[in-house]
């Protein structure tokens, strides 16, 4: 039955935007001041205090317009998005109507069969409400810090197909704007946040069915889990004869279900009208040409780099795109490498996938707080790879790089830790122990062939992990099989 049908779903996606100030007035965006302390009279909306718009909130929602192959409107209007609620001190919200800031773009998506455009009908600027508090006591409190923040609303088009390409295009989003250091893309803290659109019709037909709303997408997860079950909502309600209703629908993350909030507003109910104080944005062709020199590689984009330019597996390529710095970093290590081969470049991907995310996610910080220089690990790959010390050692090393100061060359040399590759020297070695342990090399013979390792193991400890396994093994599979 549910293959019958085909979910049509659109998502509205609010990034609230990194500006030191408001859209509107010079308060501060800092998170975390007290209470109502980030506010003047204009983000209190006192009567008669004028709106100034903020330049950087322009610049960034033409950054994002560009790197989303948006057209960009030389002139656009504010407009007033009209409501009650307790933390919207005006009883409007400044927003973009008619004619958005930018318009027409498009992204790419990763899916298993390859990659995906899903279209972007529209970007606009607003501003966003203060905070309703309801968990305090018997009272609701109103926070207006964030009130007059500034938001870029970007509205995708239908062209989504399941709750995993919803995921793909939010994860995709996120990664842009972080990227474009536009908005830190936090999605439980609310700096990213997620109405998804849904709707279902027959496979085959063209025509869009009825949709429904969701709100309160709080994180990736809750995006798929929500649509995922909307959709399913929407054919067993289909299938059994009902009909869907345009309904606003809140997700329930603690019962993992959808509820009717209200039914659907339609723009009329907002009475928009054109902003009287403030004038229109202009943004020239000269303005946009210097923004577009500044944009960085995209995420995507790089990813596919990192798997042509340093045939990468796409898994690795993807983890170390994912943050920009992290993706920086092993740039960086690259760049420094003496011995500039796949092999290499696969080692130092290794070791930032293991050792060094482990401890950024530890301290939870970027790689580019990592206090490690990008050399040592260069360094430490090119032990590896000319066979001058073991992967043992090297993982031995690694975390005294972190408080010694000294790189892996210097403490290679200061605690004779090079490793032994000297072929008389590890035979020599192996003729003692298999002396020394005749009785197992009997029951070797005899079958038990799970000694070999053993063996191996009992080289390396003599040697204290220097002897090269692969000189060790050599020797012993001649010693073990020939006599
Ligand atoms: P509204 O302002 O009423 O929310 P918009 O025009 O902003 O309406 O559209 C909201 C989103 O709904 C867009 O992302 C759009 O792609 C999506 N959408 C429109 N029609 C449908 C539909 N039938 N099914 C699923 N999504 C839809
Ligand atoms: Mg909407
Ligand atoms: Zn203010």
């Amino acid at each position: 039955m549910k293959n019958d049908y085909e979910a049509v779903v659109g998502l509205e996606v609010h990034i609230q935007l990194l500006t030191n100030t408001k859209a509107f007035c010079s308060c501060t965006t800092k998170f975390g001041t007290s209470p109502n302390m980030n506010t003047c009279p204009v983000c209190l909306g006192h009567p008669g205090a004028l709106p100034t718009l903020n330049k950087s909130v322009v610049d960034y929602a033409i950054t994002l317009g560009l790197a989303t192959g948006c057209e960009i409107r030389p002139f656009s209007i504010f407009s007033r998005k009209n409501y009650f609620y307790p933390d919207l001190p005006k009883g409007y919200q400044i927003s973009q109507y008619e004619d958005p800031i930018c318009y027409d773009g498009a992204l790419e998506i990763e899916l298993a069969e390859g990659q995906k455009r899903i279209g972007i009908t529209r970007i606009h600027i607003e501003e966003d409400a203060g905070k309703s508090i309801h968990d305090v006591d018997i009272d609701t409190l109103v926070d207006l810090n964030r009130s007059g923040v500034a938001l870029l609303e970007i509205v995708s088009e239908p062209d989504i197909r399941s709750a995993q390409e919803a995921y793909q295009y939010l994860m995709q989003i996120r990664q842009i704007v972080m990227y474009l250091g536009i908005c830190d893309g936090n999605l439980e803290e609310g700096s990213l946040r997620c109405d998804a659109n849904i709707s279902v019709r027959k496979r085959g037909t063209e025509k869009f069915g009825t949709r429904t709303e969701v709100k309160n997408l709080n994180s990736f997860r809750n995006v798929e889990r929500a649509i995922e079950y909307e959709i399913n909502r929407q054919i067993e309600l289909i299938e059994s004869g009902g009909t869907i209703v345009q309904h606003t629908m809140l997700w329930d993350a603690t019962v993992h279900e959808t509820k009717v909030m209200r039914t659907k507003e339609k723009a009329h109910d907002y009475r928009y009208f054109p902003e009287p104080d403030l004038v229109g944005v202009s943004v020239s062709e000269e303005w946009m040409q210097q923004i577009r020199q500044r944009l960085p590689e995209l995420p995507l984009a790089r990813k596919q780099r990192f798997i042509e330019q340093f045939g990468l597996p796409k898994y690795d390529a993807g983890i170390l795109v994912d943050e920009q710095s992290l993706g920086d970093y092993f740039e960086s290590v690259v760049s420094k490498l003496s011995g500039k081969t796949e092999e290499s470049y696969k080692l130092v991907s290794n070791w930032l996938m293991t050792e060094v995310m482990r401890i950024l996610s530890e301290r939870k910080i970027p790689a580019s707080e990592f206090e490690l220089p990008a050399e040592f690990i260069a360094e430490l790959v090119d032990l590896l790879v000319t066979n001058t010390i073991s992967s043992k050692i090297a993982k031995e090393i690694f975390p005294q790089l972190l408080t010694s100061n000294k790189s892996p060359i210097e403490l290679v040399k200061e605690q004779g830790l090079a490793q032994i590759s000297d072929e008389k020297l590890i035979e020599s070695l192996v003729k003692d122990i298999l002396s020394q342990n005749s009785e197992n090399v009997e029951k070797y013979k005899a079958g038990k062939s799970n000694l070999f390792g053993f063996f191996v193991s009992q080289v390396l400890k003599q040697t204290e992990g220097k002897a090269n396994p692969k000189i060790v093994t050599e020797i012993l599979n001649r010693e073990l099989n020939n006599n």
